[in-house]
């Protein structure tokens, strides 16, 4: 079971910005802690970059993706939540719609995961929105959680700092 999450301000501002920042998509992984007694939120502590690419033919950096699963390994009470951005070139080429929804691969996708890992989630971040979801398994739907609420408290400034030891967090 998942707790809500919960992330830096000026980390979300940044993760915001990418779809606009570059025409190409991005896609990375945002860390959290999980949640604790004392601090009962995920909570991200830092986003990475894992791979970038044209719409709709992103390719991961697999240099990147094993740096991040040695993370994983040694920091078990870690945990990540997949995003990607559909950009300002990903509606150009593709249409208004994907400023707001996942494409039917990413579903495909977020289905596959949700069924192997009832707890994934995925966060989407176009130039017009930001949504998080999880596949449920019940209704065999897809459906939205609240996005990470945006805070600005000491405990994630010194979780950042940690994952900034390990990783290259934006
Ligand atoms: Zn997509």
């Amino acid at each position: 079971m998942t707790s809500d999450l919960v992330i830096l301000k000026e980390e979300m501002q940044k993760l915001a910005k990418l779809p606009r920042a570059t025409y190409n998509e991005v896609t990375g992984v945002s860390v959290y802690h999980i949640a604790t007694k004392a601090f009962p939120y995920d909570s991200i502590g830092g986003s990475v970059i894992t791979g970038m690419g044209s719409p709709g033919k992103i390719t991961s950096d697999d240099k990147i993706l094993s740096e991040v699963n040695r993370f994983f390994d040694q920091n078990t009470n870690y945990g990540y939540v997949d995003f990607h951005t559909h950009s300002v070139g990903t509606i150009e080429e593709y249409g208004e719609h994907y400023a707001y929804n996942f494409s039917d691969a990413d579903e495909s996708q977020i289905r596959k995961n949700g069924l192997d890992n009832p707890d994934y989630r995925q966060m989407l971040i176009t130039p017009k929105r930001v949504r998080l979801v999880r596949y449920d398994r019940r209704t065999d739907s897809i459906i939205d959680l609240p996005i990470p609420r945006q805070v600005d408290v000491k405990v994630l400034y010194t979780l950042r700092e940690y994952i900034s030891r390990f990783l290259d967090v934006l």
